[in-house]
């Protein structure tokens, strides 16, 4: 074992959290959750729920933290989620689609069934699949987050662009501790999809300065 135990003697295998994971059916999920070697290597089948729980791990320099993401067999594409997959739900990744309009208004649904049962949590709102030239959700229509307080981030799961991003915000808010830092990256599949920087480097700045821009006014809606 690589960690030093007697210098985060606070910090122990109890690091682990349930992280649910919801977005309509198709934006990735799966995919994303994939993409971590080892939690697809020890994912459980939860069968009265129909639900695989991987547990990712990552290193961290105050000792390992383990997420464990609940992604469905694809019962979200008939309809909302039983209670059971949301109890005790710690953190959470919305995930949408910016090649799809319609999982990006279904953001709002989602997040509602979520904070139903889990009524303050860490919340991380993700726009995958942003490798797609042809993308259709731009930055400045991504106000959602900006309403709930909620962080957000474009992820290409089949690319590994920013794969670590949701996990390391939401480890620094369930650990309280802003200074947390991944030291060691996880075992990853090989990218199946390249991304192009340049296209990268201008949606950061198109979301930048969406962030200054005043939201619209209609509640709840996005
Ligand atoms: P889920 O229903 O949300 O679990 O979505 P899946 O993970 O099953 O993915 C649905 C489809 O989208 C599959 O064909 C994936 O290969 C594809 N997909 C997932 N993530 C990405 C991505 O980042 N980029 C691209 N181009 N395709 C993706
Ligand atoms: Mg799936």
């Amino acid at each position: 074992d690589h960690r030093d135990l007697h210098s985060f003697p606070t910090r122990r295998s109890s690091d682990l959290f349930k992280l649910i994971l919801v977005g309509d059916g198709g934006v990735g999920k799966t995919t994303f959750v994939k993409r971590h070697m080892t939690g697809e290597f020890e994912k459980k089948y939860v069968a009265t729920l129909g639900v695989e729980v991987h547990p990712l791990k990552f290193s961290t320099n105050l000792g390992e933290i383990v997420f464990n993401v609940w992604d469905t067999a694809g019962q979200e594409k008939f309809g909302g989620l039983r209670d059971g997959y949301y109890i005790q739900g710690m953190c959470a990744i919305i995930m949408f689609d910016v090649t799809s309009r319609i999982t990006y208004r279904s953001v709002p649904n989602w997040h509602r069934d979520l904070t139903r049962v889990c009524e303050n949590i860490p919340i991380v709102l993700c726009g995958n699949k942003v490798d797609i030239k042809d993308r259709k959700v731009k930055a400045k229509t991504i106000t959602f987050h900006r309403k709930k307080n909620l962080q957000y981030f474009e992820l290409s799961a089949k690319a590994n662009y920013n794969f670590e991003k949701p996990f390391l915000w939401l480890a620094k808010k369930l650990s309280g501790d802003n200074n947390l830092m991944f030291v060691e990256a996880p075992a990853m599949r090989p990218p199946e999809a390249m991304i192009d920087m340049n296209d990268m480097n201008r949606y950061e700045q198109e979301l930048t300065e969406a962030a200054s821009c005043p939201l619209p006014e209609d509640d709840d809606d996005i």
